[in-house]
């Protein structure tokens, strides 16, 4: 038996067999082309264009592909029609005479390569588009006509160098459950496909393609991000047993779904889930949560070359706000900047992003960005309870700013004679240390607050969240964090401002006790741990209150540990080595 260890890109256990699988390698011509040739290779290059489009086109009507998928492969599309592109291809050929294969080739690859010098994620997903309609092509003019040549069975693993998302699309269609590809990163839009799609992944696998052999019978562990090649038979044995252990778990953790979201003694905690894209409607539409206490609308921005327009925002508004109601759906602005997508590929890049022109900032210096997202919402506020929620805000000067923003955005559509609701709450997410040292001015002033825990931990400590060098400093339940916390709830109290909590904390089975003894009664969590954390709501109890008096570091791991008695083990036993 041989294990190896990689970034696993979605959660789960399958078992099967290897088999390795190449992305054609289609032929480029090199050399050049006669005069008389151009309107030959002209015209190669159209047709290959619209093969492209229709298979681009074919995908997107596959009944597998929810819209969201849809959307990254619809990109493909506008890659495929840039003008830009277009006019550098024609000039190749008619100017420099290449072959159509070797425009295309010299084209794009300029393009990945310009992206790949700037290092960052945002860019590098960008470029794996860029690759997979690099490759459409170059399959288009070599008459490939599929970049999966093997029909697979499904129980087989595909192995890989690298995966494109149009590959993805295709093993899903097939049937497969699990695939390995030596390189890949969790961000990149084949990894977003793959969870979407429901494949476990593992990816970033060191000697992948030497070490696993075809046939190899091998156990992806989508928890740990390993893997088992030819297991011996107790490993084996343990990963049977574990795969039917998460059936019967999910089987109890749906049985939850008809009781209440109440602690032991009866104090009612409101559970809200956030999501980021539409699909996720269908995931939550099965939970019994009582709204969106975060929609994260940068989602919306990915897999685009620009924002998207007010009207292309408000239809999903809209269609969230009445799908959702009457529950609430609060409807994060955009944060764009810091650890999040760029906000425009043109944008200056900053010394310290993470510091720098981000989030409400970003969105105040940018009217032609924000006023459209804004318009877009206070439109889709007639069709449900929409909120609007501001992320990155220091104090309640900051939230002031964006409420006259919005107010005059109203005044806007009202001139105009166009529907909104008057009565929009205006709430302030406290997740920079400021906002929850200035939290009673801002519980004063707002509607409703929200603690973003991901980013209050990482202000508070200087820790980035997603440096894994500084793990250790990253620690959410830090004294200075729960005193901050503990500062917003008691503003909130004063004020009766609802106030919950939307990081990750508040997903994370070991805080859940911690926040309600803390006095927090929302929390906004994941659908993936929504059971998990109704069913822990349901053990806590009024013990809680009098031990989070006194916050150290010892108490949240007395908390759990002794005083709530949460089978955590079995919670984490997929997850462990
Ligand atoms: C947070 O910072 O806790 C939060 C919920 O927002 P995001 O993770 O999107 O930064
Ligand atoms: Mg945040």
């Amino acid at each position: 038996m041989q294990k190896l260890t990689g970034t696993a890109l979605n959660s789960g256990i399958f078992i099967g067999r290897a088999i390795h699988i190449s992305l054609p390698e289609p032929e480029i011509e090199t050399g050049k082309i006669e005069p008389e040739d151009v309107s030959r290779e002209i015209n190669r290059l159209q047709n290959s264009l619209i093969a492209v489009e229709e298979e681009i086109n074919q995908e997107l009507h596959s009944s597998k592909l929810p819209p969201n998928e849809a959307e990254i492969i619809s990109a493909q599309r506008e890659i495929l029609y840039d003008p830009e592109i277009y006019k550098q291809l024609l000039s190749a050929i008619q100017n420099k005479l290449h072959f159509a294969t070797q425009a295309v080739a010299d084209c794009f690859t300029n393009i990945i390569n310009h992206f790949d010098t700037l290092k960052v994620e945002t860019f590098a997903v960008r470029a794996a588009d860029y690759r997979d309609v690099q490759m459409r092509l170059l399959n288009a003019l070599s008459g490939v006509k599929n970049t999966l040549q093997h029909r697979l069975e499904k129980d087989q693993i595909p192995v890989l160098k690298e995966i494109v998302p149009s590959l993805v699309s295709k093993l899903a269609q097939q049937g497969i459950m699990a695939y390995l590809v030596a390189k890949g990163s969790y961000n990149s839009h084949s990894s977003i496909l793959s969870r979407a799609l429901g494949l476990v992944a593992i990816a970033n696998i060191p000697d992948l393609l030497e070490t696993v052999k075809d046939d190899d019978l091998i156990i992806v562990d989508g928890y740990s991000g390993s893997l088992f090649i030819n297991p011996d038979k107790a490993t084996l044995d343990l990963y049977k047993q574990k795969t039917e252990r998460e059936r019967i778990k999910q089987e109890k953790l749906r049985q939850l779904q008809l009781s209440d979201s109440k602690t032991a003694t009866g104090i009612k905690i409101k559970l809200l889930t956030n999501i980021g894209v539409l699909d996720e409607l269908e995931i939550i539409k099965d939970l019994s949560c009582e709204g969106i206490g975060l929609f994260r609308t940068e989602f919306l921005y990915l897999g685009k070359q620009n924002l998207p327009s007010e009207e292309e925002q408000f239809t999903v508004y809209k269609e969230l706000a009445e799908k959702m109601n009457p529950m609430p759906v609060t409807i994060r602005t955009f944060d764009l900047g810091g650890d999040k997508l760029a906000p425009l590929s043109s944008e200056k890049q900053e010394e310290n992003p993470y510091l720098g022109n981000r989030g409400i900032r970003f969105s105040l210096s940018r009217p032609d960005i924000f006023s459209p997202q804004v318009r877009a919402i206070l439109r889709a506020s007639v069709f449900g309870k929409v909120q609007i929620m501001f992320p990155m805000i220091i104090d309640a000067e900051d939230f002031r700013k964006a409420k006259k923003f919005v107010q005059n955005c109203q005044q806007e559509l009202s001139v105009q004679g166009i529907a909104f609701s008057q009565e929009i709450p205006l709430g302030a997410m406290i997740e920079i240390p400021s906002a929850a040292l200035c939290s009673e001015e801002l519980a004063r002033e707002c509607d409703f607050l929200s603690i973003g825990t991901n980013d209050l931990v990482q202000y508070t400590l200087a820790a980035d969240r997603n440096n894994e060098s500084v793990t250790s400093y990253y620690i959410q339940h830090h004294p200075s964090v729960l005193g901050l916390i503990k500062q917003t709830v008691k503003s909130a109290k004063k004020y009766q401002t609802p106030l919950s909590v939307c990081g990750e904390m508040a997903s994370h089975p070991q805080y859940i006790p911690l926040l309600i003894g803390m006095g927090i009664t929302e929390l906004s969590v994941n659908p993936g741990s929504f059971w998990i954390a109704k069913s822990i709501v349901q053990k806590c109890d009024d013990r809680l209150f009098a031990l989070t008096e006194n916050l150290d570091f010892v108490t949240p791991i007395y908390i759990v540990e002794h005083l709530i008695n949460i089978d955590l083990k079995s919670y984490y036993a997929n997850r462990e080595e």
